[in-house]
């Protein structure tokens, strides 16, 4: 049985499938392949999935939810429609999803998958990915970094068996930049940075609030859809200027027409602190890998961000090294997962590559900090950038005189004091009464490639072993809730790939109905309810025709507001 690869991106989604020794991009109904990572409950308790659920964040704001991605792991919820869902909920939808348009695509059933994660990505994370695999019925097979996919898809892309690269992966939402070594058949990551609230989202919001600047508006007090319409219409602009070397925005709001021009030049000026942001994680990733920029053969553009020339042409200034772009950029993490998946099928063609993975962030244990016993202090046992599976050992001793019990809490983190850091878990232990110094403690943490964290600690005195496999126990489920909240996800239906196109051209006459005003919205509705009655009432055939018409109408309303 066939195993997928899944790009499960903060903005955009996407399947690849290995057929033949080959990868393959899988379209989704509308033939696209990247499908957005938004969700919306229809009227019906249905779920849309993609382009229409995009549209529908403007219609339907109250019934519509985006880049969720960017709060797994946590316990913050979404309501739509007076029902609440996680965020592992909410993205087990965007996998059914895929997972039935790759099984539409192959002809057979899927029920495993690699999932790509940001490599920033904590413990939390990476179990509330696990779990909105398990929701969408989806075995994951294991959770790959994204910069470790897109490496491997560049080697096999470029060709190119040897060499250093620079992984500058920039999304939506996230920022990862990893160095990455490519030598003997082995893709070795040497080290990964980022920052997991940094993308292409931020340059959206600059230029609207540049758009508010000029125009005496406020971006901190609108309200939501207005907010939204405006950030649609930067990214519209933002986009222009990845092919145009100047792009207008305007925007008819309160009866009143406005615009700003851009060039990418206004636009570099616009970012600079972006871009101090991209420039440390860059310099904290090839820091810790120990390497200069001329040690790196490539810098690789990832992500659908860095497709816009002034990420290029900051990163050839900074770095003083031209960036090269292989394939589309945003479509490369999902061609290394599917490129993983094919591996774990033991596909011959790519049989023999070893794939390693690191760690990406430090995890240790707690010691005593005399001068403020209330503030324990972070001691590493494994190191941020450690290659996986990875274990290390830590010495340690009884605090003061007598103690008979032990706690030895175990966190994942940077930070000097543990309370600043993420608690995995706690391993308690009765130790024999010896004055302080005198016990003699091992620690040992075993992490393999999955994210599992084994721990054991061992009192040498009494011969004593405790060993505790880690889960993130407040944020995960157990075994009999996942099984009842599968249960409960099963009533809601994903709507029927059947007339997607119609649907998508219906959605976003809804959208633009509510945007706009006065007699360009009742032209709007006019268009609308004249393809409600095409549908309704023609064949197939005809409705094909009207939706194109229809498509054809919108395009011109919304030129005329340019
Ligand atoms: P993610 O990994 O977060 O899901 P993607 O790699 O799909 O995201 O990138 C999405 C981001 O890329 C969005 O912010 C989008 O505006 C931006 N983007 C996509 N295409 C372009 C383009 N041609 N020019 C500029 N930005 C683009
Ligand atoms: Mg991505």
């Amino acid at each position: 049985m066939a195993i997928i690869g899944i790009d499960l991106g903060t903005t955009n989604s996407l399947v690849c499938v290995c057929q033949d020794d080959h990868v393959k991009l899988v379209p989704n109904p509308l033939g696209q392949v990247l499908t957005p990572s938004v969700v919306s409950v229809e009227e019906d308790g249905s779920i849309e999935v993609g382009a229409v659920a995009k549209e529908r964040l403007v219609s339907h704001p109250e019934a519509t939810a985006a880049s969720f991605k960017r709060y797994m792991g946590t316990s913050q919820q979404v309501t739509l429609r007076g029902q609440r869902f996680t965020p592992q909920e909410l993205s087990s939808f965007v996998l059914r999803q895929l997972k039935k348009d790759a099984e539409e695509y192959l002809g057979e059933e899927i029920s495993e998958a690699v999932i790509s994660v940001p490599a920033y990505f904590n413990d939390h994370q990476r179990y509330a990915t696990r779990e909105a695999g398990e929701l969408a019925g989806l075995h994951v097979e294991r959770l790959i970094n994204e910069p470790s996919a897109a490496a491997l898809a560049a080697s096999r892309i470029s060709q190119e068996e040897e060499g250093s690269y620079l992984v500058f992966d920039f999304g939506g939402g996230t920022l990862d930049v990893s160095i990455v070594d490519y030598f003997d058949n082995v893709i070795e990551i040497i080290a990964v940075s980022g920052d997991n609230h940094l993308g292409g989202d931020d340059f959206d919001e600059v230029i609207a609030r540049k758009f508010c600047t000029e125009h005496q508006m406020s971006y901190d007090q609108m309200e939501p859809q207005k907010k939204a319409t405006l950030l649609r219409l930067a990214e519209n602009c933002k986009r222009t200027l990845t092919s145009q070397s100047e792009a207008v925005l305007t925007w008819e709001t309160e009866g009143l027409e406005r615009s700003l021009t851009l060039t990418n030049i206004t636009l570099a000026e616009l970012c600079q602190e972006i871009f101090d942001r991209m420039g440390q994680v860059i310099s904290t990733a090839l820091r810790d890998s120990g390497r200069t920029i001329e040690e790196i053969d490539e810098v690789v553009l990832v992500g659908g961000s860095s497709k816009m020339p002034v990420i290029a042409f900051y990163l050839q200034t900074y770095l003083n090294k031209k960036p090269c772009m292989i394939g589309s950029p945003d479509e490369v993490v999902a061609v290394g997962a599917g490129l993983y998946a094919g591996i774990k099928e033991r596909r011959k063609e790519i049989r023999d590559l070893v794939l390693t993975d690191i760690c990406p962030f430090t995890l240790g244990t707690d010691i005593v900090n005399y001068s403020d016993t209330k503030r324990p202090i972070m001691s590493p046992i494994i190191e941020r950038n450690s290659i996986l599976p990875s274990s290390k050992v830590g010495y340690y001793t009884n605090s003061y005189d007598n103690q008979t019990h032990i706690s030895v809490g175990i966190y994942q983190g940077e930070a000097y004091y543990c309370e600043e850091n993420i608690k995995l878990g706690v391993i308690e232990m009765d130790i024999l009464p010896v004055p302080k110094g005198k016990t003699q403690l091992k620690i040992c943490f075993t992490y393999d490639i999955n994210g599992i964290l084994e721990v054991e600690v061992t009192d040498y005195y009494r011969k004593n072993t405790v060993k505790k496999v880690l889960a993130c126990e407040q944020l995960r489920l157990s075994e009999e809730e996942l099984e009842r909240r599968i249960e409960e996800l099963k009533r809601y239906h994903l709507t029927s790939s059947g007339g997607v196109r119609a649907k998508l051209v219906l959605a976003r006459g809804e959208r633009m109905f509510s945007e706009l005003l006065g007699e360009k919205r009742q032209e709007a509705g006019r268009i609308l309810r004249w393809l409600q009655e095409q549908i309704a009432e023609k064949s197939d055939q005809e409705i094909a025709k009207s939706v194109k018409e229809a498509e054809a109408a919108f395009d011109q309303l919304e030129e005329s507001k340019r």
